[in-house]
């Protein structure tokens, strides 16, 4: 199946100029999405040994929740700003269109646990990097990075150097 057949593109949202690209369509195919599934778990045993998804606000959630139950794994969301309930811990980063702070609990990773991060876009690599940063801060270690898509001219790859860095489909 051509999953990049089934992605909307939505001129000019949410500001003049982006692409954006609009999962909704897969998500609402029940053939396409077990693909992209089925894709994401190929690749998820494609990295090999890890202990747990981290997946980001919010479409991060969309993709890596369900991966963690097709792998037999835990999930750990990584919130936007005061979200979060327990203590946490915060980094500051750059998006395609903003500045936003991330959040992770402060026991969500433990020192040494292998983690596989799963979102569902690679713009510039910002929200990935600071991703990284919250795993790695608390000890973890990054043992790859899934993306539904990938977005080569913007070159986020150059930021995720040294990483295991997979995409399903790529534009
Ligand atoms: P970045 O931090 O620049 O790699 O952007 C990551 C997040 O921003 C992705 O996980 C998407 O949710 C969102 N995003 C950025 N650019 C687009 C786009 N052109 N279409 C859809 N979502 C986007």
């Amino acid at each position: 199946m051509d999953l990049r057949a089934k992605l909307r593109h939505v001129m000019d949202f949410p500001k003049e100029g982006i692409d954006f690209i609009d999962i909704t369509t897969v998500l609402q195919d029940a053939e396409a999405f077990k693909v992209c599934m089925d894709t994401f778990k190929e690749y998820a045993e494609q990295i090999g040994d890890f202990d747990i998804i981290v997946g980001s606000e919010s479409r991060g959630f969309i993709f890596g929740a369900p991966l963690a139950y097709q792998m037999g794994k835990g999930f750990v969301p990584v919130r936007k700003r005061g979200k979060l309930p327990y203590k946490t811990i915060r980094v500051e980063y750059d998006l395609e269109y903003g500045k936003d702070v991330l959040e992770m609990h402060a026991d969500a990773v433990k020192p040494g646990q292998k983690v596989l991060i799963v979102d569902d876009l690679l713009a510039t690599g910002g929200t990935t990097e600071a991703n990284i940063k919250l795993i790695e801060q608390l000890g973890g270690e990054v043992a790859g990075i899934i993306y539904f898509i990938e977005l080569g001219f913007l070159e986020g790859r150059k930021k995720l150097e040294g990483y295991k860095v997979n995409s399903i489909v790529s534009f």
